[in-house]
């Protein structure tokens, strides 16, 4: 089973067939996405779709399928401070089979397509750095509220993100927004302080910078843990991120033969540093260029971080997904095998 730690799933590019999308991803064998918010317009859309996935475990979200005619959910039954279940298996085209914790009346109908196609969401909510120009104060009192909300919901956030910093795309390099960023930047950061959470950060040519607010909110040896999502600094910036507690995640770039500090840094760094992504609809990989990218791919990618580090398919899907639950131990809450 594979993670899509980082898919847009929610962009307006996959309204035509988003849930032929997910039915691909899951075939593919990706059961499980995170998908982070870019701004506060788009939180509802990133909510519904979580609430769309799979249903959740018991004892840990409410479910969109139908309560049964006596009103009893599984989940009332569990004390509250129950462990988590283990995961559950699931078959490869729908939702969860049931279990001896499922019972069969909350197994959708046969003739009921799974929902978004049986994939798994796991929302996270923050302020992107391209978002920054249109960002008011009263949208960090907005994210805050959220993540609050989210908390205590059936869908909880498994991190702040994405946010960041972009030292790439010219307009955001005046220097009101470079302060702007970094401003909207340091304020999330600290809402993951406050809140307990990972983040998934977006950084373009801003490596250091990042690194220097990490250290800033959360102090020599802290972290907030996460992940440095679509990583393309060098190795001693990487290492300088995996001593910060995060992850790296690895996607299309992967692909390109040209890419071949990202490749030699996926190839070589500690095994525990890597994780899977997408970026979809953005990053097309090199077996499908210029065109929009999608979760289904994240299974040809993987086989390539397996060709780089002499691993089958089933060692590269252990290794990452466990990766990535590490980084968003959030991530239990959701229902994948
Ligand atoms: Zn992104």
């Amino acid at each position: 089973m594979l993670i899509d730690t980082h898919c847009h799933l929610d962009a307006a590019e996959f309204d035509p067939d988003r849930d032929a999308v997910a039915a691909r991803a899951v075939a593919a064998g990706v059961r499980l996405a995170v998908v982070p918010a870019v701004e506060v317009a788009n939180f509802a859309a990133v909510e519904a779709l979580a609430a769309r996935g799979v249903p959740p475990l018991p004892g840990t979200r409410s479910t969109p399928y139908p309560v049964p005619e006596d009103g009893a959910r599984p989940e009332a039954a569990a004390p509250s401070t129950a462990p988590p279940s283990p995961p559950l298996p699931a078959g490869p085209a729908g939702p969860r089979a049931p279990s001896s914790d499922t019972p069969a009346a909350f197994a959708p109908p046969p003739d009921t397509p799974p929902p978004l196609g049986g994939l798994c969401v796991a929302p996270a909510y923050g302020i992107h750095p391209l978002y920054v120009p249109g960002a008011s104060d009263a949208d960090l009192a907005t994210l805050a509220t959220r993540l609050e909300a989210a908390l205590a919901g059936p869908y909880p956030p498994v991190a702040v993100g994405e946010i960041g910093l972009d030292g790439f795309v010219p307009a955001l390099q005046a220097p009101d927004l470079r302060a702007r960023q970094e401003a909207l930047f340091l304020a999330q950061l600290k809402l993951a302080r406050d809140f307990g959470l990972p983040v998934i950060l977006h950084i373009r040519r801003a490596q250091d910078t990042v690194l220097k607010y990490l250290r800033q909110v959360f102090g020599k040896g802290g972290s907030p843990g996460g992940i440095a999502h679509a990583f393309n600094g060098s190795e001693q910036q990487a290492h300088a991120f995996l001593d910060l507690g995060l992850r790296l995640g690895f996607g299309g770039t992967l692909t390109y033969d040209g890419s071949q500090r990202i490749r030699r840094l996926a190839a070589t760094l500690p095994g525990d540093a890597l994780v899977l992504e997408t970026d979809a609809p953005d990053i097309p990989p090199a077996f499908a260029p210029r065109q929009r990218n999608e979760p289904a791919h994240l299974a040809a990618i993987a086989a390539v971080l397996g060709e780089l580090r002499g691993l089958d398919p089933d060692e590269v899907a252990a290794l990452t997904s466990g990766n990535a639950r590490a980084a968003l131990p959030g991530l239990a809450a959701y229902a994948t095998p």
